[in-house]
């Protein structure tokens, strides 16, 4: 019998149900839907006001801007028609029942109301679908957007999760976000005790921010009224603005252990019950150049819970109210 395999895993916080030394979204799901629920993602067509001139030209300097892979093959597919491919997969391997309808490419509320009522309402009509998951920008909510949303949050799990990626100024402004700090926090206020969970997306890798600051930004967001986070690591692909400063002039790159050691104090910094959504980004295959560690997700992720393990790291360790 292999021991590693069926040694029993350690319960560290009630939450955090699948064992793991943070609260991760499989945990979450099982306590509150009492089963496993999978994100579909949807590209609804969506553009950008940070490419589109309303707020910024030429996008986060990290942004490739070409949208999804569907997006890329042709005429998008209808939300439902995204939705009923999406359920066929996960049906057949892991028998899902229900879903989230993750509207994930580009800022998922830059429309009117009206229009973007028609879209979540489409989302929701389907079959097992129990949520609405919003990737959008601070910048692009408004109080009319938030009362929408609102009103799905009696019958549905919503959720909406805003890009941020520093806490520091002078970060924002490196990496074009086209939105200040206090344009993020007026939209944190604005879904504060409205019953909508609030998702941050920040980046670890950013080659002027020290351990320092990536921690400062953990301690930033873990005093919002906050519910999840998404950690990506920075990627350098192709074509982007932040390919061109490096051809310039090449900057390092974390390694993976540095990289492991920022999302471990990271995570240590936030309140236990935030929900843990994505710890590493992948994908872009054609146009991926570097951090060579970060294709392969998976062993990112064994690396961190290696680390965690050696050194007693688990989310909230550092974290006091
Ligand atoms: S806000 Fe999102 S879609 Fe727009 S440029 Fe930045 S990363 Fe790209």
């Amino acid at each position: 019998m292999s021991k590693g395999r069926n040694r029993e895993k350690k319960i560290i916080h009630p939450l955090w149900v699948s064992g793991k030394p943070y609260y991760d979204l499989k945990s979450y799901y099982r306590n509150r839907f009492g089963d496993r629920v999978y994100k579909l993602q949807i590209d609804a067509g969506f553009t950008c006001p940070n490419r589109d001139g309303s707020r910024g030209r030429g996008g986060c300097i990290y942004c490739d801007g070409r949208g999804s892979e569907l997006r890329r093959q042709g005429a998008l597919p209808g939300i439902t028609a995204q939705l009923e491919e999406g359920k066929k997969l996960y049906r057949r391997l892991r028998r899902a029942q229900r879903f989230v309808a993750y509207f994930q490419t580009a800022t998922n509320t830059y429309g009117e109301p009206v229009y973007l009522k028609r879209l979540y309402d489409e989302a929701l009509a389907v079959d097992g679908v129990v949520g609405l998951a919003i990737g959008t920008r601070p910048d692009a909510v408004t109080p009319e957007i938030v009362d929408l949303l609102a009103g799905y949050t009696g019958k549905h799990e919503v959720w909406l999760e805003y890009g941020l990626q520093s806490s520091h100024p002078v970060s924002l402004e490196r990496i074009n976000r086209g939105h200040t700090r206090e344009e993020f926090e007026e939209a944190v206020a604005l879904v504060a005790g409205t019953g909508i969970r609030l998702c941050v997306h920040v980046i670890i890798g950013l080659p002027w921010e020290s351990r320092e600051m990536v921690f400062a930004t953990a301690d930033y967001v873990a005093g919002l009224p906050l519910d999840g986070i998404k950690i990506h690591s920075l990627l350098l692909l192709a074509g982007t603005p932040l390919h061109e400063l490096y051809r310039k002039k090449p900057f390092s790159l974390l390694t993976r252990d540095e990289y492991v050691r920022r999302v471990s104090g990271f995570l240590e910094r936030l309140p236990p019950q935030v929900v843990v959504q994505r710890l590493t980004a992948e994908g872009y295959r054609d146009i991926f150049l570097a951090p060579d560690w970060a294709r392969n997700k998976l062993q990112v992720l064994q690396h961190l819970a290696r680390f965690q393990a050696e050194t007693g790291s688990f989310q909230g360790r550092l974290w006091s109210s």
